[in-house]
């Protein structure tokens, strides 16, 4: 549990994909800054319902709620949205978490792998920044809780860098997430929005718990990170409740990568 630090009171931040996983820590980081919460969940009611209890028997400032919302359709986002405004007011944080993998070779992938990817992990982003810009620009400036109008943090990866052979449609959703987070950047900082990514390395997490969870796995997983260490949840957590405070507030436009320095290929190290 990370240390109150309340720099997030009387805000309302809504996170996808919160259940479990990174999502889950972040909610509970930004829960611990004195947020109201969204734990969005698809399919894990009971899950969603123990991450909400727990931020709110810390009894924080804030409140946590669950709201149901598949982000890859429209009218379950607005309905999600409009679900959290009625309740809590208004939405100040939007954090575009949900995301997952169906992995082919390319000149193997089923077109409904590439579209369930591109439809959940980049137009599931897109509804949620779509919704969340709207809410910020109907609300108006609040400059008691915050120096910006709104704010929006999309979980990308590594792979919008990286290439990923094998995991082509995830790699292009993510890549696709750079432009899109860029382009909102630049339409809406004059309204003063911040729009900005997350770039997970190896996080510790069900999406990639077939690697990490055998020896071999692990291994080969720590050839690619220079320190040596796979990444917690925790470690995205800290990072996005900041991201999402006004200590961070000249920072739009730009992905920040948590990666142990992943993004420096180390295969390079002894000259390649
Ligand atoms: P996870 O599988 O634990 O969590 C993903 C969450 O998204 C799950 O709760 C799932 O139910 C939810 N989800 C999937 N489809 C959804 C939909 N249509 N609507 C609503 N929710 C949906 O994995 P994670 O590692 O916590 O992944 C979170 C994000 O972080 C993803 O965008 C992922 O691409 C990104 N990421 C993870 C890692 C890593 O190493 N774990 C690395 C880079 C990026």
């Amino acid at each position: 549990m990370q240390k109150p630090n309340k720099r997030l009171e009387n805000q309302t931040c809504i996170i996808t994909g919160s259940s479990g996983g990174i999502g889950k820590a972040v909610a509970q980081a930004m829960g611990a800054e004195g947020a109201n919460i969204v734990v969005n969940y698809r399919s894990s009611k009971e899950a969603a319902e123990e991450v909400a209890d727990e931020i709110n028997k810390n009894k924080l400032c804030g409140e946590a709620i669950v709201i149901k919302c598949d982000v890859s359709k429209e009218e379950d986002v607005k309905s999600m949205f409009k679900k959290t405004i009625n309740h809590f007011g208004t939405v100040d944080v939007c954090v575009a978490n949900a995301g997952l993998q169906i992995d082919h070779p390319l000149h193997e992938m089923p077109l409904e792998a590439w579209k369930k990817v591109i439809d959940v992990n980049l137009t599931g982003q897109f509804l949620c920044a779509k919704e969340a810009i709207n809410e910020f620009l109907r609300r108006g400036m609040r400059k008691d809780v915050s120096n910006s109008l709104g704010k929006i943090i999309h979980m990308s990866s590594v792979h919008e860098e990286i290439p990923w052979a094998g995991h082509a449609n995830y790699a292009a959703s993510k890549g696709g997430l750079l432009m899109l987070m860029e382009s909102i950047c630049q339409a809406y900082a004059p309204h003063k929005i911040r729009c900005n990514s997350i770039a997970p390395g190896a996080i510790k997490t069900d999406i990639n718990k077939d690697v990490w969870s055998t020896k071999e796995g692990r291994e080969n997983m720590l050839k690619l990170i220079p320190y040596k260490q796979i990444g917690v949840p925790e470690d995205i957590g800290s990072v996005a409740s900041w991201l999402a405070s006004d200590e961070s507030e000249y920072i739009n436009g730009t992905t920040i990568f948590v990666d142990g320095g992943m993004t420096c290929y180390p295969g390079f190290t002894t000259n390649g």
